[in-house]
């Protein structure tokens, strides 16, 4: 037989500062296995008490309650959830119904607490006993009185206690609608143990099996004392899983989260602005010139590296200012290079002024003139053939040369002949219009020594990005306006392909030097303009490559100079014009990243935590209910978690869309738009940091105080 025995109960209210309350004083009584038992007394008699002990819900001092055989001094924290969660129903004066909540979900959150699957047929049995009917889906704010109470009893029975507990659970209804709670209750104790607490004699009189009356903590009188022999019960069998589905933690968590919608908004959009801060701050504190270039290669969809070597003069002994450089360099040279930095394969661009000392004049084509008339000409020379064409997937319109005097022009120099027309010996300009009208014309560049004819047996297409390159593809550009986009442009055609003469094998020794140039030319064997290489091997290799300064930079050497290899190119020179202005502001922006994550943290965790606190009264219910510490963990966790993911979402699209709003204000002005701040991973992982430990700090530490309070201090707000 099941039973309950109170043996010499006491429990006294100590508080700092106050008198100690002795509200039980040596309570003892045996309650049967089902019946209507009325515990009546004045106010202050400690009824609410013995049933707050009772229900697990309060501690006690001295003797024992023994529940089954089981003595309560030893329930652990698990025992006294499961005690709540599957022994107990509590009915309280005041409902304590979760108002935003409809009738079905209050009452099936008893179930959901004790993982059951499908709480839908109790639930809808429970509502029927109760005589709610139909009343479901309704919000229980709009019921009435008597109508929440019942959905209360609804809640308690749901879970079919074995024992039901109800604390005044008229008082706070009219006379009538008391009645009908307390037929309700008498048709549930015909199998079920139902405590009543009141201090109504005449209700206890008319309803109650039996009637205890309390006074002063303390047994006045008892209409049908009965006495159990203790009998240690069978050890349980253990219910399969006791605790909040996650699914179910989820729901609860996200209706937590939305409660008060305005607010919410309010504070994600106070949150993103500040986020937002952090995450473009940062994406400025991490700016780093080889990464950067690398971003602008991928931009750019540059087709491939130039390498170039500048050796730097110091002439100071001899009176000149410091800073004379010389952009060529030669086969030595050339084979360092190779072993600095690691590429697929290497192709000379010579240099077509060898009988210049420092470099820079070229090969002027007397077919192809500008507007004001003046020549343009070709940079530099790279022998090149079929593998050369594929391995840079370049495309050949034409034919290989056959000889030396048989030469394919870059597209980029299509491009002049198309804009300026090709203008022959002594004639006027003829129109040119597609490859096919250049193919199998001849040209006849010059320099000091005379001029050669060549003829244009095909048309390589470089793959040079037409977009970027629009407004500086001869017709637009505005040669005298110095600005990044200008240079970069400067830079392609001078060290890149796009002024470069294409020939066969052998050219350049066999050919030019040996048979074009004077004697003084072939002493100096600095030649080589630029090392043009292939782009295998993503962004990882691109930062390594433009790195490679650093890997050669030569202290001051006997010739008073010193030599560093570069990256260059339409990207290198874009970031580089930047550059000054981007380290300044990587170290003002960490500041601001520190400064703005600190706040962030600060208005999150002030939020969250101001939200849990709120919700205490929620969680006090629960915790009646039988919800573990672990399913109010886990109905935070899920509250916050969505929080916390939907925050770092959008702080990382705002964030994100901003960097490229500022890039796009950073080159302004400029016809190729460059990449200065990106949003990688480490932005992300800043904001989700900032995010997730404020959140956590503000989530746990007010639920660690919030659970370490009695259920029945935090449902009466006490605590
Ligand atoms: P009843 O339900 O019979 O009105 P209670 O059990 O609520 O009585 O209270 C019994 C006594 O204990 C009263 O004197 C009350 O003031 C006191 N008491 C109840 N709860 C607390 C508490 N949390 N702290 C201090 N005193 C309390
Ligand atoms: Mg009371």
């Amino acid at each position: 037989m099941k039973y309950v025995s109170i043996r010499e109960l006491n429990k006294t209210y100590r508080e700092k500062g106050c008198t100690d309350v002795p509200a039980l004083r040596g309570v003892s009584f045996d309650l049967p296995e089902k019946g209507m038992v009325f515990i009546l007394g004045k106010s202050g008699c400690g009824k609410s008490t013995l049933l707050n002990v009772l229900g697990g819900l309060d501690n006690f001092d001295g003797g024992d309650v023994i529940i089954d055989g089981r003595s309560m001094k030893d329930f652990s924290a698990k025992d006294t959830d499961r005690h709540r969660n599957e022994k107990v129903g509590f009915v309280f004066q005041e409902n304590n119904l979760l108002d935003e909540y409809t009738v079905e979900r209050n009452v099936g959150l008893a179930v959901e607490l004790q993982s059951e699957k499908d709480g839908g047929d109790l639930v809808a049995a429970a509502l029927k006993s109760v005589d709610l009917e139909g009343f479901g889906g309704r919000k229980c704010n709009r019921l009435s009185g008597g109508q929440k109470q019942r959905v209360a009893i609804a809640r308690a029975i749901v879970k079919k206690p074995e024992i039901l507990l109800c604390d005044e659970p008229t008082g706070a209804l009219d006379s009538d609608t008391g009645e009908e709670i307390f037929n309700l209750l008498k048709n549930i104790s015909n199998n079920t143990l139902v405590i009543v607490v009141s201090h109504d004699r005449e209700s206890a009189e008319k309803y109650g099996d039996r009637v205890i009356e309390l006074k002063d903590g303390q047994v006045i009188s008892d209409s049908a004392p009965i006495e159990v022999t203790p009998v240690e019960s069978k050890p349980e069998v253990q219910k399969k899983s006791c605790g909040l589905p996650a699914k179910r933690a989820f729901n609860i968590g996200a209706g937590f989260l939305i409660a008060r919608p305005v607010r919410l908004a309010l504070c994600i959009i106070i949150c993103l602005l500040t986020f937002t801060c952090v995450g473009v701050s940062d994406s400025f504190a991490s700016y780093n010139r080889e990464k950067t270039i690398a971003d602008n290669l991928v931009k750019y969809e540059t087709p491939y590296y130039i390498f170039t070597q500048t050796s730097v003069y110091d002439l100071a002994d001899l009176g000149v200012e410091f800073g004379y450089t010389k952009n060529i360099f030669n086969e030595t040279e050339y084979e360092r290079l190779k072993t600095l930095v690691k590429c697929d394969r290497y192709d000379i661009v010579y240099d077509f002024s060898l009988n210049s000392t420092f470099g820079g004049a070229g090969y002027h084509i007397e077919e192809l003139r500008d507007k004001r008339g003046e020549t343009l000409f070709f940079h530099g020379v790279t022998e090149f053939d079929e593998t050369y064409v594929s391995d840079y997937g370049f495309t050949l319109y034409g034919e290989y040369p056959h000889n030396y005097s048989e030469i394919v022009i870059p597209d980029y120099m299509f491009e002049g002949f198309k804009t300026y027309g090709y203008t022959p010996k002594d004639g006027t300009a003829q129109t040119i219009s597609s490859y096919n009208e250049i193919i199998g014309k001849t040209i006849s560049p010059a320099h000091g020594n005379g001029y050669r004819t060549y003829k244009i047996v095909g048309v390589l297409d470089t793959n040079v990005n037409k977009n970027v390159y629009d407004r500086v593809m001869y017709k637009k550009y505005d040669a005298n306006k110095y600005d990044a986009i200008g240079m970069a442009n400067a830079v392609m055609t001078r060290y890149g392909l796009q002024s470069v003469m294409f020939t066969a094998k052998g050219f350049y020794r066999n050919y030019y030097v040996s048979e074009l140039l004077g004697e003084e030319c072939k002493e100096t064997d600095d030649c080589i303009k630029s090392v043009i290489s292939p782009i295998t091997g993503g962004k990882k290799a691109m930062v390594e490559a433009a790195r490679i300064h650093e890997r050669y930079h030569t202290e001051l050497n006997a010739d008073n100079r010193y030599d560093y290899f570069m990256l260059t190119g339409d990207a290198q020179e874009i970031v580089d014009y930047e550059d000054d202005t981007m380290n300044l502001c990587k170290t003002i922006f960490f500041y601001t990243a520190l400064g703005t994550s600190v706040i962030s943290a600060l208005f999150v965790l002030y939020y969250v935590s101001g939200v849990v606190t709120e919700k205490k009264r929620q969680v006090g219910i629960l915790r009646s209910l039988g919800a573990s510490k672990g399913d109010i963990f886990k109905i935070f966790a899920a509250q916050n978690g969505i929080f916390a993911g939907g925050l770092i979402a959008l702080a990382t699209v705002f964030s994100a869309v901003t960097d490229v709003i500022i890039n796009s204000y950073l080159t302004k002005g400029y016809v190729a738009k460059a990449v200065f701040l990106s949003f990688s991973i480490r932005q992300f992982a800043v904001l989700a940091a900032v995010a997730i430990l404020a959140i956590a700090v503000g989530v746990i530490i007010p639920v660690m105080k919030i659970l370490r309070a009695k259920p029945v201090d935090i449902i009466s707000g006490r605590k």
